[in-house]
């Protein structure tokens, strides 16, 4: 019966949709749609959350303004009868994955990882309007589950609802809460593929600047591989055999409909120059990796019980993290991840040897990290830890904890932040004290993580605070 909760949360939780292979065709679900208003409403509200399970956004003004430049010349050319009244935003999204989503209500994000191996901007033209047109054609209205996610908190009685009806007792989750954890789920349909191939033509098409041949081009860059290396995805590129029937359809309605484009062959419009900026970063976050690499090693030798070996390894990954900080600096480059990346690194080296420094050094870095982005959600969360457990700041705990989950969606990163909530207001010690704010957040906790670390603790106080809990005799029932 758990699972019965699962789903519902888990439906809830998508919020955008890569472009990649496309899903076998379901079942014909039941075709609810959704205002613009609401879709807009989703996507406002869930973008924070998104972009910080993403990775954040590129720290680079410039690149940003020059990717929003080359969505403002596709915005314009959508024609009288599609509709317009998206507010259609384009962001740079720091994560080194290749790929592209739109969301329901007109964000549209592209990855580093993707700017990184396009040839010029037709191409990057391209995949916007591509995933524009999965916005203008209201794909998102064809999926069942992304419906039931689109309506929580929206509509009364959403379908969620009805899918928590089976079970008594339904979660809530906290308002103005939109997930990304289906996110790398989500696959639009082939026909939805093909739809928005030819709508980014003809948008592309319309610009009389880039070239509808980009279109074909990026055709399978993001579709035919999961999250490659960059390097591997180049050569990919450059020797992948194709064509596929969808590139060959595509190249059909290349030449019946845009003949003179064909036939003129113009050049290709070069990229920015803040796109060359942004690849010479490459070695930097390779640093970034390594040092990564070595704190997960850090980590797993920490969890299994060999503190010393684990603070050799972690004390690596600090110094690799201050090389990769050093490199970003050199390119004009502040990356809050970075901060926060460190400071775990140096907080779980307090805990292989409790040494004050190492702690006071985390806390520092958790401080910046947030200075630099208000929405890097694992500075907002160990800053909340910190106030709450080691210097009882309880009022400023929960303003930093009530952020952390908002930016953690359905659970992302865990659900840790709702746990440490759920204690805070279990807190006698709090004036804010609250045994059904306490209860509520338990319940999401167990919700997200049954099996989580802390759910053995979060069941016995929920079982204290609200013996008549749902999620209770759930978990009881759990074989
Ligand atoms: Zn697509």
């Amino acid at each position: 019966m758990i699972e019965v909760i699962l789903v519902a949360l888990f439906a809830a939780a998508l919020f955008a949709a890569g472009c990649r292979a496309p899903a076998p065709a379901p079942a014909k679900p039941p075709l609810i749609k959704l205002s613009a208003e609401q879709k807009i409403k989703v996507t406002q509200e869930g973008a924070a959350a998104f972009e910080s399970a993403c990775g954040g956004l590129f720290p680079d003004a410039n690149l940003q303004k020059y990717v929003e430049g080359v969505g403002a010349k596709l915005v314009i050319t959508i024609p009288e009868n599609h509709p317009r009244n998206f507010p259609f935003s384009f962001r740079v999204l720091n994560a080194k994955t290749v790929n592209a989503f739109a969301t329901p209500g007109g964000y549209i994000y592209v990855t580093r990882g993707l700017l990184a191996i396009l040839d010029n901007e037709d191409e990057l033209a391209a995949v916007l309007a591509h995933q524009m047109a999965h916005v203008t054609m209201g794909h998102f209205d064809k999926n069942a589950s992304a419906l039931l996610t689109l309506n929580v908190g929206l509509e009364k009685p959403a379908p969620a609802e009805a899918v928590a009806e089976q079970c008594p007792g339904p979660l809530s989750l906290p308002d103005g809460t939109v997930l990304a954890r289906n996110l790398r789920e989500f696959r639009f349909s082939g026909e939805d593929e093909a739809e928005a191939d030819a709508i980014a033509m003809q948008y592309v098409a319309r610009t009389n600047k880039y070239d509808p041949r980009a279109v074909v081009d990026v055709e399978g860059m993001l579709d035919s591989l999961q999250s490659p290396p960059v390097a591997e995805m180049r050569s990919w590129r450059h020797t992948h055999p194709g064509p596929s029937d969808r590139k060959r359809r595509m190249e059909d309605i290349l030449t019946a409909k845009y003949p003179e484009v064909v036939l003129a062959a113009k050049p290709f419009v070069p990229l920015d120059a803040a796109v060359a900026k942004m690849t010479g970063t490459k070695p930097c976050f390779d640093l970034f990796d390594r040092a990564e690499k070595q704190r997960d090693l850090g980590e797993r030798m920490l969890r299994c019980g060999f503190p010393k070996n684990a603070k050799e390894r972690l004390e690596y990954a600090s110094a690799l993290y201050d090389k990769a900080m050093a490199r970003a600096k050199e390119s004009g480059l502040v990356i809050a991840g970075f901060y926060s990346a460190r400071a775990l690194a140096l907080y779980d080296m307090f805990q292989s040897a409790p040494d004050e420094q190492y702690r006071n050094r985390a806390r520092e870095d958790f401080d910046d990290a947030k200075r630099i982005d208000g929405d890097n959600f694992v500075a907002r969360l160990f800053r909340g830890y910190f106030f709450l457990a080691v210097d009882k700041f309880y009022k400023k705990a929960e303003e930093e904890l009530l952020e952390a989950a908002r930016l953690d969606g359905g659970g992302e990163h865990g659900g840790l932040a709702y746990f440490y909530l759920a204690n805070l207001y279990d807190n006698a010690a709090f004036e804010g004290r609250s045994e059904q704010k306490a209860a509520h957040y338990y319940e999401i906790y167990l919700a997200l993580e049954p099996l989580g670390a802390e759910a053995p603790k979060a069941a016995e106080r929920l079982g204290a605070l609200k013996p008549d809990s749902a999620i209770l005799r759930l978990l009881e029932q759990r074989p």
